[in-house]
């Protein structure tokens, strides 16, 4: 029987027989109505899944995968968040809460 090795070209990371422990990666363009195709087959590769979920290619699907996963960008709430408290503190006005 003959057993076939997958190495991820990305972490050099390896499975036996898994046919799902690679997916293809590419860098594509969209010319224009057609969708996107890759811009120059030397760009693509193939990467295992925890490297698709360490770049943010792939969304956490699990616990484990946060911990690895980017952190995600701020929200545009948190970005005005961050806009108002800095304008507080620059001008030392003090919030007022009204119910
Ligand atoms: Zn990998």
């Amino acid at each position: 029987m003959r057993t076939v090795t997958l190495k991820c070209d990305r972490c050099g990371a390896t499975a036996e027989d898994d046919k799902n422990f690679l997916k293809r990666v590419a860098v594509g363009v969209n010319w224009g109505g057609y969708g996107f195709q890759a811009a120059d087959r030397k760009l693509e590769a193939e990467w295992c899944r925890e490297c698709l979920i360490k770049t943010g290619l792939c969304s956490p699907q699990n616990e484990a995968d946060e911990k690895i996963a980017p952190p995600a960008p701020p929200t545009l709430e948190d970005l005005i968040r961050d806009i108002v408290r800095e304008e507080i503190e620059q001008r030392g006005v003090e919030l007022e809460t009204t119910c």
